[in-house]
């Protein structure tokens, strides 16, 4: 049994960061925390320091510092605001594991200075290695750091390559649910509101990633995350449409043999995974059982249908910032989209005008990043008339 693990949380108040305090509170013994970050929930920013009685609390938008700060007043925790202050906590030597639970870009920098500062990095925040993969697990391998994945679909591959040796692996195999629209026709897709893309049928997630489900940009980026995390040629990661969710992703070997990871779509699974790895969870969350599941089916995706996870692999195939400048669109697409300011597939069609748009940087760092980032937002925006 290891001792006390101090651990930053970024983005305490979302879907991952409540659920990755419900596994610190089931091991009072093995877990504490040292920082929580949110960005504008305030008030459950509060609440959760007071709980977990945090050294240190960081509120991304400043105008909420004074509130929280009052809201604190009588308590020993530090309170901070805005990026810089974010960037500190993720460096800080006050903990040993960075939870990055951030939505989207914002996750970067965070994730590249844990790194830099020597910590296990449990990492929810694709976009992180979707924008900088290359960089960022390159920094990993040099500071001998551990990147262990809380995404369902790569928790899944990590756990069936567990004792295998790398030459035998043929394919990654990564399962899709196909989104909260699966059941619609092609033709139908232009009339989608948010209300109707954020109704997944099997997670409870972000707004965000549940309009990446729905768009299979979210699959596209899983695809990134993968190539990175588990430096496997594109074009062994494959996509299968798996409706029910149970089995979470699957390898394939070159005798034939495949593995698979099966259990129910709970986060809490591979969160407690990426937190206790190599140890387990003595319990499951809930209860599961294959016999609830007499059915599992596979199928091909219509990539028609769902041009965006083509996109992904052109993406790799450019290389360079062309993958950030994918996820810098999207963000902004995605925003307007839940704002009613563009239709779905404007979404897409973002997308696609930045891509064919944008300056390329072959080899780039991370400054580079962020002025590739700006531009495809930009390029977003110009596109949708915002
Ligand atoms: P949520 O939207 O539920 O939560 C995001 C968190 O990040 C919140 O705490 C939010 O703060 C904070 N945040 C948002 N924007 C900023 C910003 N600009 N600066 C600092 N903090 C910010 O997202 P999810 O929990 O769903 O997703 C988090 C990450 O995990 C994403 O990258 C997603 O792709 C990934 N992921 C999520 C899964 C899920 O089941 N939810 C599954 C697999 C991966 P506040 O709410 O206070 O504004
Ligand atoms: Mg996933």
């Amino acid at each position: 049994m290891k001792g006390i693990e101090r651990i930053t949380l970024l983005g305490s108040t979302g879907s991952i960061g409540v659920q990755t305090l419900d596994i610190v509170r089931r091991y009072p013994e093995r877990f504490r925390i040292t920082s929580l970050v949110a960005h504008s929930r305030w008030q459950q920013l509060a609440e959760q320091a007071r709980e977990f009685g945090a050294e240190s609390v960081v509120i991304g938008d400043i105008r909420y510092y004074d509130e929280l700060k009052e809201a604190l007043r009588d308590t020993s925790t530090e309170v901070l605001a805005g990026s810089d202050a974010i960037n500190h906590v993720a460096k800080s030597y006050r903990s040993d594991t960075v939870v990055n639970a951030l939505v989207g870009y914002a996750g970067l920098h965070p994730t590249a200075l844990a790194i830099e500062s020597g910590k296990r990095i449990a990492l929810a925040n694709k976009e992180t290695l979707v924008v900088a993969g290359d960089l960022i697990m390159k920094e990993a391998r040099r500071k001998g750091v551990d990147i262990l994945p809380i995404d369902s679909e790569h928790s899944a591959i990590m756990q069936c390559l567990e004792g295998e040796r790398r030459e035998a692996v043929r394919n990654l195999i990564i399962t899709c649910s196909g989104g909260a629209l699966r059941d619609m026709a092609r033709e139908e897709l232009a009339n989608v509101t948010p209300e109707m893309a954020l109704r997944h049928p099997q997670w409870s997630m972000g707004a965000k990633i549940t309009i990446d489900s729905s768009t299979l940009v979210n699959k596209g980026f899983e695809v990134i995350e993968a190539r990175w995390l588990f430096d496997m040629a594109p074009e062994r990661i494959k996509v299968v449409i798996h409706p029910q969710s149970i089995v979470h992703s699957m390898v394939e070997f070159t005798d034939g043999a495949i593995k698979a990871q099966l259990g129910s779509a709970d986060m809490h699974t591979p969160i407690s995974y990426a937190l206790l790895y190599p140890e387990r969870a003595t319990e499951p969350q809930e209860d599961f059982s294959i016999l609830d599941h007499p059915t599992l089916s596979f199928s091909e995706v219509d990539h028609a249908k769902y041009p965006a996870l083509g996109i992904a692999y052109e993406c790799l195939e450019r290389g360079g910032t062309t993958a950030c400048v994918m996820n810098g669109a999207n963000e902004v697409a995605v925003a307007a989209f839940l704002g009613h300011k563009c239709g779905y597939l404007d979404i897409v069609g973002a997308i696609r005008y930045a891509l064919d748009n944008a300056s390329f940087v072959a080899h780039p760092t991370l400054a580079d990043y962020d002025a590739s980032n700006i531009e495809a937002r930009e390029l977003a925006r110009r596109y949708l008339k915002l």
